[in-house]
């Protein structure tokens, strides 16, 4: 073998390796004065680097020209590597793609919607992802515990009946524009919380309801690779990871605009679905937003209690 071919080879080797370090020792923060292990997978590099086949001949040059991927510290063959989970690589994946072959087409759409915002169905994404989610199967919820959370103008205490749904949203949502019903539900309290507080607000009367069922959900929930369409993979990964699709951080500079979801929730509609059941931008928990309930779906689970996100935040993320 040749001297190139030999550093040909080393080069290989370092890029698979140094890919794989998420983080190290440094990274991981100090808990009571200790270092507590929390980002990555622990691996030690000599183990990571068999499992990679690096050759034992070139085991310290490799180890000792690898950084870490987050704080830049050099390493070596007594290191411990921090690595990413499945499903964080997936995440990757998803937004290289994303990146390469879905954020122009979705940034197109929505410059589209800002200019049309009710004739995104006129736009060839809007025509595909119409037809995409009314090909998805539609839903059964069963029997299971959903939070409201209300911030109240009032001082006194509320009763259930302030956490029905509104009569008629007076204003748009992310899922409804002005007029139409909906009805927001989340499946903890702390997300519940999450959603309607903003800035620096930690406190806020939260209702819990037992529901007994809801059919014909799109639901939008579940692993991305669950989805049967490319497409609409990758457009639930646009309006829940990274804010690609959220209002905020969206392409464009209007802020106050949740046009994409906004479409999505009319094409539900119009294909006959009662709600959506999807993961919130805001937070890990799911969020149900019905058009169209039964009167006895839900159920007021005890009295509305008033929910601290400081003192709860550890036990309920
Ligand atoms: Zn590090």
């Amino acid at each position: 073998m040749n001297a190139t071919l030999t550093q040909d080879i080393l080069e290989h080797h370092l890029e698979r390796a140094q890919r794989e370090i998420a983080f190290c020792q440094n990274c991981q923060p100090t808990e009571n004065g200790k270092r507590v292990w929390r980002l990555g997978i622990p691996v030690k590099m000599s183990e990571l680097l068999a499992k990679l086949k690096i050759p034992p001949a070139d085991l310290e040059y490799v180890a000792e020209s690898l950084e870490c991927n987050n704080c830049s510290a050099m390493l070596d063959l007594t290191a411990t590597v921090g690595l990413r989970s499945r499903s964080e690589r997936e995440l990757e994946q998803y937004w290289r793609k994303w990146e390469t072959q879905y954020a122009n087409r979705f940034r197109d759409f929505d410059d589209f919607l800002v200019e049309y915002p009710a004739l995104g169905i006129q736009h060839r994404l809007g025509q595909q992802l119409f037809k995409a989610l009314g090909e998805l199967p539609r839903r059964e919820i069963g029997a299971t515990f959903y939070y409201s959370a209300r911030k109240m103008a009032s001082s006194l205490a509320p009763t259930a009946e302030d956490f029905n749904p509104p009569p008629c949203p007076p204003a748009g949502g992310q899922h409804h524009s002005a007029g139409q019903q909906a009805y927001v539900l989340m499946e903890s309290d702390a997300g519940g919380a999450r959603e309607v507080l903003t800035g620096e607000e930690k406190v806020v009367w939260v209702q819990k309801f037992q529901c007994t069922r809801c059919k014909g959900i799109l639901d939008l929930s579940r692993q991305l690779a669950e989805s049967p369409s490319p497409l609409i993979e990758h457009f639930i990964y646009g309006l829940c990871y990274r804010g690609a699709l959220r209002a905020g951080e969206s392409f464009n500079s209007d802020a106050s605009a949740y046009r994409v979801a906004r479409f999505l929730t009319d094409c539900a509609r119009l294909h006959g679905f009662t709600g959506i059941r999807t993961k919130s931008a805001k937070h890990h928990a799911n969020k149900l937003v019905l058009f169209t309930w039964p009167t006895d779906a839900f159920e007021p689970e005890g009295e509305p209690y008033w929910f601290d996100l400081r003192t709860a935040a550890a036990a309920n993320p």
